[in-house]
């Protein structure tokens, strides 16, 4: 059949995925899934839908290379958080095109990235290039719930289907702005989360007398005291590497503020001179352990003072820490009076090395179109399906491109989860072609 050009096909695709409303939860990704499906059989695969629970839909097809070297896999997430449309300029399941931009949830994450490689794969079916390497592609249900019935099912029950040597998928190929340099960050590192349950016992007692031991006040206490608290920092690689490489190319009196940020002795004075809260906010996050409480739980009767109060904290460790290491941290704020349980854990995710043929390709394969731009490795605070594709001994690269121009009012940030998401056309098309060239470079070899 024929295909319109790449780039045409891409934000055509990635239009119609953003009507489609896969909100998780309920999830519901089946009918983009077999939207998925159906544009991979009309150039000839065999697409395979699989499920973990009803209508949570994973697709996975292969483009046939001669072997020579290990798969490469490209991924994205079919499903998307819930959208408020009363703060939307355009409603959230229109996928609309106005003022440059393609709008609706999951224009950036990660419908775009969907598109991209549904176009990839039928171009290649197209043009049926000689290459070394399979190319997969996995579009996934659940991320934005954990994983479990996305990621974490195909690796788990259809290794077989996903194994690649490498893997390109969330979150990085961006462009991010500063101080007049483009940069492009690449995700090889992401934290890894430790959900705790804190549980405090005190005396339960009748409400018309009050008591100030009881586990309503010291759930109130410790909540607050973990609010407060900074925990210690331990400055990684990853960090140092992307700080050392933004502050490479920053004004001299930026430089050196940059660099000082990874030490641990400097930092609290450093991000007190950063005026933006939430630039302050993501330094903490990618330099210590963190921990948001989040649910809170105690009494059910007004005149009852309960016995026993419990909340929940999001945790997330940063890599070289483990579970063990944050509970420590956790217990050394909160004292030993409060009970400190994991409900639901996983390690961080590190690339290793963090320099690869593939983050050369994809470095030289940016530079080519923009010959400004620095390239550098970084890590989310957040998680991805790198958690579990990782798992089967992928090497994982958070390149899902997408030009941003300068001055154009979107921050690549704030487009994750936020209200009025959308994606440039022109930087659609730019990611598109930016992304085959990487996989066409990568899988001839
Ligand atoms: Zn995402």
């Amino acid at each position: 059949m024929e295909l319109p050009p790449l780039h045409l096909d891409a934000q055509a695709i990635c239009q119609a995925l953003l009507r489609i409303d896969t909100t998780n939860p309920p999830g519901n990704e089946r009918p983009a899934a077999e939207f998925v499906a159906r544009h991979l059989a009309d150039v000839g695969y065999k697409p395979e839908l699989l499920e973990a629970a009803p209508d949570r839909t994973n697709v996975v097809v292969r483009y046939r290379g001669t072997g020579a070297a290990p798969p490469i896999l490209l991924t994205a997430h079919l499903d998307v958080v819930e959208a408020d449309a009363s703060k939307w300029k355009h409603p959230p399941f229109s996928g609309i095109e106005a003022e440059g931009c393609l709008w609706g949830r999951g224009a950036i994450d990660m419908k775009n990235m969907a598109a991209m490689c549904t176009a990839i794969m039928r171009k290649l079916a197209r043009d049926k290039p000689v290459l070394g390497r399979d190319v997969i592609f996995a579009a996934v249900a659940d991320e934005e719930a954990g994983c479990d019935l996305g990621s974490r099912f195909l690796v788990e029950q259809h290794t077989d289907l996903v194994r690649a040597e490498y893997a390109i998928g969330e979150s990085g190929g961006f462009s991010l702005h500063l101080a007049g340099t483009t940069y492009y960050p690449i995700q090889v590192a992401e934290k890894g989360f430790c959900w705790v349950r804190a549980r405090v016992v005190g005396e339960p007692g009748h409400g018309s007398m009050p008591r100030r031991d009881s586990a309503v006040v010291r759930l109130g206490e410790a909540i607050a005291r973990l609010g407060a608290a900074r925990l210690p920092l331990h400055p990684t690689k990853y960090v140092k590497d992307f700080l050392e490489a933004i502050a490479a190319r920053q004004p001299a009196l930026v430089r050196p503020l940059l660099r000082m940020i990874a030490r641990p002795e400097l930092l609290a004075r450093i991000t007190r001179l950063v005026p933006d809260a939430a630039v302050a906010r993501s330094f903490g996050a990618l330099l210590s352990n963190t921990a948001s409480p989040t649910v809170v739980r105690a009494g059910n009767k007004t005149n009852v003072i309960p016995g026993l109060g419990e909340f929940q904290i999001d945790g997330r460790t940063l890599p070289g820490q483990t579970d063990d290491d944050f509970v420590r941290e956790l217990r050394a704020v909160l004292g030993d009076d409060v009970e400190l349980e994991i409900i639901k854990s996983a390690p961080p995710t590190v690339t290793e090395p963090v320099a690869s043929p593939l983050f050369d390709i994809i470095q030289r394969q940016v530079l080519a179109r923009e010959p400004d731009a620095v390239v550098v490795p970084y890590m989310i605070p957040g998680f991805t399906d790198a958690k579990y594709f990782s798992q089967m001994g992928a090497r994982w690269y958070g390149f899902s491109p997408v030009k941003i121009e300068k001055g154009s009012g979107i921050k690549f940030a704030d487009m994750f989860h936020g209200h009025n998401e959308r994606v440039p056309v022109a930087g659609l098309h730019w990611g598109t072609q930016v992304l085959d060239a990487v996989v066409r470079e990568i899988a001839a070899t």
